[in-house]
């Protein structure tokens, strides 16, 4: 993909937000603001939100590092709906969970975590990513 194609997921998901199984328990937070995604050469992405001048509005602030271009399609979704979902939920617990599965499984993506992050990530049942501890683990049981 390349940064229209990440602007364009990242608009689509917010769309998503509104009719997902669970948007009843956020929608409130949806009307509040919108998001707006920054691509940087920082090492990690991150969100996090604050009020406009006016306040009226929050504004989600995300920001997508560049080396997810370097990764699989499949890999930079699951990026850009993780990010957008700490719009909603600023943990990684049960309810950023769900919303991250349903809005994943909407992008043909299926998820399998390791506490928070995917040790795995698969498209139509195959393997599309793979963590590099998932990696180690399985070269270390070669040796
Ligand atoms: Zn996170």
């Amino acid at each position: 993909m390349n940064k229209e194609d990440i602007l364009a997921l990242a608009d689509l998901t917010w769309e998503q937000f509104r009719t997902n199984e669970w948007s009843h328990l956020y929608v409130g937070r949806l009307n509040k603001g919108i998001p707006i995604i920054k691509l940087t050469n920082a090492k990690g992405g991150h969100a996090y939100w604050k009020m406009d001048d006016n306040g009226r509005r929050f504004v989600y602030k995300i920001t997508i590092p560049n080396w997810i271009f370097a990764q699989a399609d499949e890999f930079q979704t699951y990026y850009v709906v993780h990010e957008l979902c700490h719009c909603i939920y600023g943990d990684h617990k049960t309810l950023f969970k769900n919303l991250e599965k349903s809005i994943l499984a909407e992008w043909g993506i299926e998820i399998e975590y390791s506490r928070a992050y995917p040790k795995r990530l698969y498209s139509n049942g195959e393997m599309v990513y793979e963590s590099w501890r998932e990696k180690r683990k399985k070269r270390n049981k070669r040796c």
